[in-house]
């Protein structure tokens, strides 16, 4: 009786809903499977010094839909972090990247591998607590590991998320801020968080060569990363010319399509790892 209720109280959830609505519900229930189910894949892309060579590789989700094909993150993460499934999808991104950091050749490669963080993962009480036991299960080295959170992250519940990077940071993970420039936060924030890299968004490097505002505004994070001593990665490097407006302004890594698209981790590591000396085409 009460099942019978239940499924009329959907019926009528259902109808209500509209068709975008509808959509969303399907897609959400969808995902849910998705993750037991061996939908999801982890793409590597590549970042490299001015040299070329290859020093770490941001890992980045798809869902291979048994109907729809593979699906870009941009369609699934926004719904996976209004429903909360971000944690669970976050944890499986996570285990396999740490997995592929503790395989043997990975490791004697010195490899690095960058991890996106969603806001709602580091506000789990217990998420220090399921990196660790990630990091145990996996026996990943944490030195070789980089959460990447965007400046979203340090807007709410700073004090907390200060707390948790604090305690990640001293196991010896690296943070890097995703996107840099495209947020709201304010600089001071950066000197109160344990952070060694910045991330300096696409949208910036793309005009930067013809664009003396962009330009301007990569020199601006230039200044800044060498102030506090961070790391710099451009991302979104597409074009040679941009790679030299990059390279005339010093020491920074490079992640874009010019040296290298998101592939399949599966493989692709292999393939990297044979070419020698860590050099991937291009
Ligand atoms: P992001 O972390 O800023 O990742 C960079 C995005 O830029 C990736 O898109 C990548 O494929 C794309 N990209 C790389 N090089 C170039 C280039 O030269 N030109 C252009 N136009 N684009 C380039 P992707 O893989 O579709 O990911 C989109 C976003 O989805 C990511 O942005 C990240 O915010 C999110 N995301 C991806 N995987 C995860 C994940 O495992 N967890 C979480 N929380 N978010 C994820
Ligand atoms: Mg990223
Ligand atoms: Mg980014
Ligand atoms: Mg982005």
């Amino acid at each position: 009786q009460a099942k019978a209720a239940g499924r009329d109280a959907v019926c009528f959830f259902k109808s209500a809903m509209g068709a975008q609505a509808r959509a969303r519900f399907t897609l959400e229930s969808e995902l849910r499977h998705a993750i037991d189910a061996g939908e999801l894949a982890l793409f590597l892309q590549p970042q490299v010094d001015g040299e070329r060579r290859l020093v770490a590789a941001e890992a980045l989700v798809r869902w291979h839909h048994p109907r729809r094909g593979t699906m870009p993150p941009g369609v699934f993460i926004p719904l996976a972090e209004e429903s909360g499934l971000i944690v669970a999808l976050g944890d499986w991104v996570l285990r396999r990247a740490c997995g592929l950091l503790a395989r043997e050749d990975v490791a004697r490669a010195g490899l690095r591998i960058a991890v996106n963080m969603s806001p709602r993962q580091f506000a789990q009480e217990d998420f220090v607590a399921r990196v660790r036991r990630i990091l145990a299960d996996t026996g990943a080295d944490p030195t070789r590991l980089l959460m990447e959170v965007t400046e979203g992250v340090m807007l709410d519940r700073l004090a907390d998320t200060i707390a948790k990077m604090s305690e990640l940071a001293a196991l010896g993970i690296h943070f890097s801020i995703d996107d840099f420039g495209t947020g709201y936060s304010s600089l001071a924030y950066l000197k109160r968080l344990p952070i060694h890299e910045l991330k300096i968004d696409k949208a910036f490097i793309q005009d930067a060569p013809g664009d003396p505002n962009d330009a301007a505004l990569v020199d601006a994070i230039l200044a800044v990363a060498r102030h506090l001593n961070l790391r710099v990665v451009a991302e979104g490097v597409e074009t040679e010319e941009q790679a030299a407006f990059l390279r005339a302004r010093g020491h920074l890594l490079y992640q874009g399509y010019l040296f290298g698209s998101p592939l399949e981790a599966e493989g692709q590591i292999e393939r990297w790892l044979a070419e020698g000396a860590l050099r991937p085409a291009g």
